[in-house]
């Protein structure tokens, strides 16, 4: 494989692909280090790749796993899901070029079946029998199923207070949830000390985390794939620990690095809830470290008052000409209404974040009308139906055309739903 090490973030030292997340000599977080062969043709490795399963396991090459590229490395692959031009949101935004990014059509119906996947595989190949999360849901949803599909146990933990369609949808398969009386900071902080004396257990987000957050990358791959291998100018994408904002930058600069794609990455823009916003607030205020905050927020999928990724999510948004913005619940709301009725597409409070982001880009002039910007939509709205509940109308008749026609007249009542 073209993983070669851990690699500390901070002071560079490097250690063995083995279940280990922080430097020994300075506490720093480990990344996967690859030393990928130059390539020579081209044209021979982007057909190869798109030659490949329609799923995450194309970029095997760019993947920290062994053995050969199967077709399907999990009983659940992820990924390969739709980039849609959405003219119709451009135009209401006066925008130029704007792309969704479709993350909800993944088995789980979110963008964390592509973590889950990488980490649960290297989790089997490093010896694991069970798998368990700390959760803000999705990763909740993602890990039972993919339990489930591996034939390994698994412990799921999530705040008490999580949405009832996110716990169902985790329960159904036959995973351990455990509901514990805090907010996700909590939870974690449980999951790490849990982690300590669990040797058989791969915690995806804990002790597997270097491998879980490279399946992030290949939502950068596929994005750069189904343009025709070429990059877009701006990408705007949902914030809670940091991994996926950064870990889209990493998998731009990789393709270019090898010389699958040519330019620079662009620039990342990204975007949180005012409720839960510790990346956004130092990102205004010029500062390099998050501050710690209560999360309170619609969006509980971002709900993280204490990002991982913080400080490399600030030096990514100021290095390349970016920003992180905040959005209230009520604008999560419109934002979610926008995506609908522009795009047909009904995403959960996290996309409703990003596209209140792109909105507000849009209004202050950020973003230029020559532009080529994607828009990642990371899960489903299905999920989240309390957060728009109570703000439609129906229009409630009996089964008579005077009725109907009643109904639409102009002093016609309308049923809440
Ligand atoms: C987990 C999640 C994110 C972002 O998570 P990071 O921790 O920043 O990688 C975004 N959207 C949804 C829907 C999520 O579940
Ligand atoms: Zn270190």
């Amino acid at each position: 494989m073209a993983a070669k090490q851990l690699k500390c973030r901070e002071c560079g030292t490097e250690y063995a692909l083995e279940a280990r997340y922080v430097c020994s000599k300075c506490f720093g977080p480990l990344e996967v280090g690859y030393d990928h062969p130059k390539i020579t043709d081209v044209g021979e490795v982007r057909r190869r790749i798109q030659g490949g399963p329609q799923n995450i396991w194309r970029y095997h090459d760019f993947l920290p796993l062994e053995g050969p590229q199967p077709r399907t490395r999990t009983g659940l692959p992820a990924g390969c899901t739709p980039l849609i031009r959405a003219d119709r949101l451009a135009e209401r935004l006066g925008l130029g070029e704007v792309w969704v990014k479709n993350d909800a059509h993944n088995p789980t119906h979110s963008f964390k079946d592509r973590v889950v996947s990488v980490a649960a595989t290297r989790a089997r190949e490093l010896g694991f029998d069970t798998l368990a999360c700390a959760s803000t849901g999705n990763l909740a949803n993602s890990v039972a199923a993919h339990g489930a599909a591996l034939g390994m146990d698994s412990y799921v933990l999530i705040p008490a207070d999580l949405e009832e369609q996110k716990q169902l949808a985790t329960a159904i398969y036959g995973t351990n949830l455990v509901k514990v009386r805090g907010n996700y900071d909590d939870v974690n902080r449980l999951c790490t000390e849990l982690s300590g004396d669990r040797e058989n257990w791969a915690f995806v987000n804990i002790n597997m985390r270097p491998y879980y957050s490279e399946g992030s990358k290949t939502v950068a791959f596929e994005i750069a794939e189904q343009l025709g291998w070429e990059l877009p100018d701006r990408c705007v994408v949902p914030i809670a620990s940091g991994s996926l904002y950064t870990k889209i930058a990493k998998g731009f600069q990789e393709f270019i690095d090898v010389g699958l794609i040519d330019g620079e990455v662009p620039t990342m823009n990204g975007a949180q809830a005012t409720g839960c916003s510790p990346v956004a607030t130092a990102f205004r205020d010029g500062k390099d470290f998050c501050r710690p905050v209560k999360p309170s927020t619609i969006a509980k999928s971002l709900a993280i008052g204490n990002p991982a990724d913080g400080p490399y999510a600030l030096d990514l948004a100021r290095a390349t000409g970016g920003a992180i913005d905040m959005v209230s619940d009520d604008e999560i709301r419109a934002g979610i209404r926008l995506l609908a009725e522009t795009t047909g597409i009904f995403t959960e409070t996290a996309g409703g974040v990003t596209t209140a982001v792109l909105a507000k880009l849009a209004e202050s002039g950020e973003i230029g009308s020559d532009e080529r910007v994607v828009v990642v939509i990371t899960g489903e709205g299905l999920k989240t139906l309390d957060a728009v509940r109570d703000s439609f109308t129906a229009h409630e008749v009996d089964p008579t055309i005077d009725s109907f026609e009643a109904a639409f007249a102009e002093s016609a009542e309308s049923a809440r739903i």
